[in-house]
């Protein structure tokens, strides 16, 4: 089980997608889940993107900034990998 950085809800980690902070690149939506670098959860939800976003937990989870346009990409990913 995996805790949500948007809800805070547990869920089995299939249920949820992973984002990947890599050392020498800008954060992004580990697609394969198995990206090298720390990891969070997020439901598959924008709704909890958003959250996230506003209460600033990937930057607290990862411990780095995260500029809004990479907050962009994230939810245009996050919006594809849910279609
Ligand atoms: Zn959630």
């Amino acid at each position: 089980m995996r805790k949500c950085v948007g809800c805070g809800e547990s869920k089995p980690k299939r249920d949820l997608l992973r984002v990947v902070s890599p050392k020498d690149a800008e954060v992004f939506l580990d697609a394969t889940g198995k990206a090298a670098g720390r990891g969070a959860y997020l439901c598959a939800d924008p709704a909890c993107l958003a959250k996230a976003r506003k209460a600033r937990r990937l930057e607290r989870a990862f411990d780095r900034q995260i500029p809004p346009e990479v907050y962009d990409m994230l939810e245009k990913e996050l919006t594809e990998a849910i279609k």
